[in-house]
């Protein structure tokens, strides 16, 4: 039997009260990864109960200190950088090089939120009556819930927990069913690290329980969650209804306009990075090319190259560009929308099927290019969250953007030109919460906000300082030392006269 990944409560390390297990799967090799404690609503609550009571004392730690152990968190994940980029590749498939990314964003992130330990700025300003101060300032809120996906299972988990930690909050965290080893060795880290029993716990196991439970419990004030929408608007609807705060990061249908002036060798690059990068399941992923009429067939004709060029296989081997998509389930999913896209008459350029490079294991799928695609079509407009790119002719810059903005998610575009006026128009019109000038639609960077417009959120952003938005209330502070009642809006001209 493989090694049980356990949930970490109150600074124990615990099997499921349910005494049920799962597995995680290796999607290249099909192997175990581990076997993983299928917890419960029981084991949600006492996480949330370790977490309550470990907050009084962790509210009250001065936040520079709270930022030392975050920089000690940062330290730890340098040092095991390469075994976690490794189990990563093992967990969930993407290619050892971008699990060094994905690991880095962490490390970032941990310095970053260290620093915020000696800012967490808040703001004075001058108020309206004599003898008297004013100042906002951030407070933390409580015990908060993160659910996070797999698709980003070190750096995700860091977007969430560190903001939410360096403000003093307490932390119960449920990573995703297919990534769960790795969720309970990000927060090893944090043990080891020095964070007090409690401050953060961990409980793995499906999310119709466990993330529902943690969603819905009492003493969660706040959920921060990253994944479908589908998922995400439900709960949402859900946290109204129980008064918490929520913050949502959702699907995306990212595009790159390339205009008939960019640079198409360096355009090449970029759509093939950002569209078959992680296998195409990135929330970022370039998932549309919108082209100006007069590149297209050069265009197309180079990617058709590059893309039949890419090596697939096991992430492990540092030549592999491209590994297996998450699970069987995820590889049928992607299938039945290449076949709606042959179906609504799009035309299949390359790709298309199963690729097999591990002689039958894996969930291997063909880097996929549609040409011909038209706006109204499900290929252009769904989130396929796999290697399939819709290819989409245009007339104009402004034609580009109508198609770019006409979808229901916003989360990060594009555009390849040389042309600076047509580059300050696209910054200005495209209605997505990232935007990138001559670079693909991933690549974020972790001190910006990150996250988008309409369906892809609620409004709020990870990373940055915005990041602590979520997990913050503010609190507005007034000190009277005039020694008499003045009434603000009411005493005020009074109280002038007198001075
Ligand atoms: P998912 O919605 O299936 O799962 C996300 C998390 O929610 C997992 O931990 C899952 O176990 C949990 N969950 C599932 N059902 C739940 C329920 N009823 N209640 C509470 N929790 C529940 O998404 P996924 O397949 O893991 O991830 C892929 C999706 O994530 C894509 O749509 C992608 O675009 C999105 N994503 C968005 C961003 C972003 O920042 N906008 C980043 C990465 C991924």
């Amino acid at each position: 039997m493989a090694e049980l990944v356990k949930n970490y409560i109150g600074g124990e390390w615990l099997a499921a009260r349910t005494g049920e297990t799962f597995q995680s799967i290796n999607p290249a090799t099909e192997e175990v990864v581990a076997d993983v404690a299928r917890s419960g609503a029981d084991d949600v609550n006492a996480a949330v109960q370790a977490a309550k009571a470990a907050y009084k004392n962790w509210r009250l730690t001065p936040a520079p200190r709270r930022g030392e152990i975050l920089y000690r968190v940062g330290q730890l994940l340098m040092e095991r950088k390469e075994d976690l980029a490794r189990l990563m590749v093992q967990e969930m498939g993407k290619v050892i090089a971008e699990a060094r990314g994905d690991v880095q964003e962490a490390i970032d992130m941990a310095f970053f939120m260290g620093g915020e330990g000696r800012r967490l700025l808040g703001y004075t300003a001058p108020v309206e009556m004599p003898n008297k101060f004013g100042m906002a300032l951030r407070d933390s809120v409580g015990v908060v819930g993160l659910i996070t996906p797999w698709n980003f299972p070190i750096a995700i988990p860091s977007w969430k927990s560190l903001p939410a930690l360096i403000a003093g909050n307490c932390v119960v965290f449920k990573p995703a069913s297919d990534t769960p080893k790795l969720g309970a060795e990000f927060v090893r880290v944090f043990q080891d690290a020095g964070l007090p029993p409690g401050v953060m716990n961990i409980i793995v196991g499906p999310g119709g329980s466990v993330g529902n439970a943690l969603a819905t419990h009492p003493d969660v004030r706040v959920v921060s969650f990253t994944g479908s929408t589908e998922v995400g608007y439900r709960m949402y609807a859900q946290a109204a209804q129980l008064g918490k705060k929520v913050s949502l990061e959702l699907g995306g249908k990212n595009a790159i306009i390339v205009m008939d002036d960019a640079n198409l060798e360096l355009a090449v690059e970029a759509i093939t990075w950002s569209a078959f990068g992680t296998t195409g399941q990135r929330c970022t992923a370039t998932s549309r090319l919108i082209v100006q009429k007069g590149v297209h067939r050069e265009l197309v004709d180079a990617l058709y190259e590059k893309t039949k060029s890419l090596k697939l296989g096991y992430g492990l081997d540092e030549s592999v560009q491209v590994g297996p998509v998450v699970s069987r389930s995820a590889r049928e999913g992607i299938h039945e929308y290449v076949e709606i896209g042959k179906n609504e008459g799009a035309t299949l350029l390359t790709g298309g099927g199963f690729a097999d490079p591990l002689d039958g294991k894996g969930f291997f799928y063909l880097p996929t290019l549609f040409d011909n695609v038209t706006p109204d079509m499900r290929i252009a407009r769904e989130e396929i969250f796999g290697p399939v790119l819709s290819i989409i002719e245009v007339e104009t810059l402004d034609e580009a953007v109508e198609v770019n903005n006409q979808v229901a998610y916003g989360l990060s575009s594009s555009i390849f030109t040389e042309n600076v006026n047509a580059a300050f128009r696209a910054i200005r019109d495209l209605s997505t919460g990232i935007v990138y000038i001559n670079h693909g639609t991933t690549g974020a960077e972790i001190q910006f906000p990150f996250g988008g417009t309409r369906g892809t959120g609620n409004g709020m952003r990870e990373a940055g300082q915005t990041a602590l938005d979520s997990f913050t209330e503010w609190k507005a502070v007034y000190v009277d030392y005039s020694g008499r009642l003045q009434r603000a809006q009411i005493d005020t001209e009074t109280i002038l006269k007198d001075q």
